[in-house]
């Protein structure tokens, strides 16, 4: 055979074939790279700018002398801890390298050719990506309009109900969403959980979960025993400060947990990972500090960015996005050259916005000075 004639395109898969990779927020260190420049400060993807958890940073770093040897395939320690805290049984959880794993884990359990997946309009670009690896159909459901009263660009779960068929296996919803930091109130989500048909999974991603406070706020663990057709994902990614070393999970019940396991890669969380984690879900004081640090972050650029005429969407996660009125893209790539990188969401359907994350108050401020001065 003569390799040059191959054409991977002709022999993919036709959801690979039409598959556009997630764009994850530019590296500080690439654009170093390409502009010359020092002293970058990156708010796009919503890390924690307090850093890593210390508890955490310790336990990887003490890890790192055993890394000869493979990690605990099942993660005993971090799911006996996972399990208590949570007050579920330890085979209940699905460990994951970062909680997008988790949801992949879903989609390939329970998605291919001739079935469908369900996500609101803005929903989160990973979503789509797994269901068209997987051959399945993606459905998009209306999300609340800009001008609606109280929740601008939110999951309006309703439509998202009524975009469930026959054929629907998956139904991803997520509480805040990401970009658009809106929420749903616990009487949405039972409403929305009672109207779906109980041949659907429903993940229901909580990435954010740790920076609500708010009573009408549902957590989603509470809600499991009345509803066995769901997971909840949550991750170490963004309130603990672990994103670099992929750890989050999902907790379903036992039964749903033990088919999504059929499709786990072995040793899937790295023993870093799994000793961060674990020491992590001590660290109050870091807690405290990141959402508090968040909350008085969150006020700063809405201010800051209301002062200078533009429209925000209230948010409740630890990022914040902006209407510039006008195409971001090029606001985007002025701010790049003075070493700042935010989030350009084109591919989500928001030409206009960007997304912001929280920061500390300096970087908050050298955020809303370059954006002041090119708008
Ligand atoms: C960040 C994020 C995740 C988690 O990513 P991992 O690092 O894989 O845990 C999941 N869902 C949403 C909506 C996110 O924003």
């Amino acid at each position: 055979m003569n390799s040059r004639s191959f054409n991977p395109d002709e022999t993919a898969l036709p959801g690979i074939r039409a598959l556009r990779p997630y764009q994850p927020g530019k590296p500080m260190e690439e654009l170093e790279r390409e502009l010359g420049l020092t002293e970058t400060l990156k708010l796009a993807s919503n890390e924690n700018p307090l850093g890593p958890s210390p508890l955490g940073a310790e336990a990887a770093a003490a890890a790192a002398g055993g890394v000869n040897l493979y990690p605990d395939d099942v993660g005993f320690r971090l799911r006996n801890k996972l399990a208590q805290r949570l007050a579920v049984a330890p085979e209940a959880i699905t460990l994951g390298s970062g909680s997008s794993d988790v949801i992949d884990m879903v989609a390939r359990s329970f998605l291919g050719p001739g079935r469908n997946a369900v996500y609101a309009q803005y929903c989160f670009a990973m979503y789509p990506i797994y269901t068209q690896a997987c051959g399945a159909e993606g459905r998009t459901a209306p999300a609340y309009a800009p001008d609606h009263p109280w929740m601008a660009y939110g999951h309006d779960l309703e439509s998202m109900a009524e975009a469930v068929d026959d054929d629907t296996r998956v139904v991803f919803v997520t509480n805040p969403n990401n970009p658009t930091g809106t929420w749903s109130t616990r009487g949405e989500l039972e409403a929305f959980l009672q109207s779906v048909p109980r041949h659907v999974v429903v993940v229901l991603d909580e990435a954010y979960t740790e920076y609500v406070r708010d009573d009408e706020y549902p957590d989603g663990v509470a809600l499991l025993p009345d509803y066995p057709n769901l997971v909840v994902t949550r991750t170490f990614s963004k309130i603990y400060g672990l994103a670099g070393l992929r750890v989050g999970y999902g907790v379903s019940s036992p039964e749903l947990a033990g088919m999504i396991n059929r499709v786990r890669h072995p040793f899937n969380v790295n023993s870093a990972a799994l000793a961060a984690a674990e020491a992590a879900l001590d660290d109050e004081d870091f807690l405290r500090r990141s959402v508090e640090v968040n909350r008085k972050g969150l006020v700063q650029l809405r201010e800051g960015l209301e002062g200078m005429g533009l429209k925000v969407i209230p948010s409740v996660g630890n990022f914040i996005t902006v209407d510039l009125g006008r195409s971001a893209e090029p606001v985007y790539d002025a701010l790049l050259r003075e070493g700042v990188i935010v989030r350009p969401i084109a591919n989500y359907g928001m030409p206009d916005h960007l997304r912001i994350t929280v920061g500390m108050v300096g970087q908050n401020e050298r955020v809303l000075e370059a954006l002041g001065a090119h708008t």
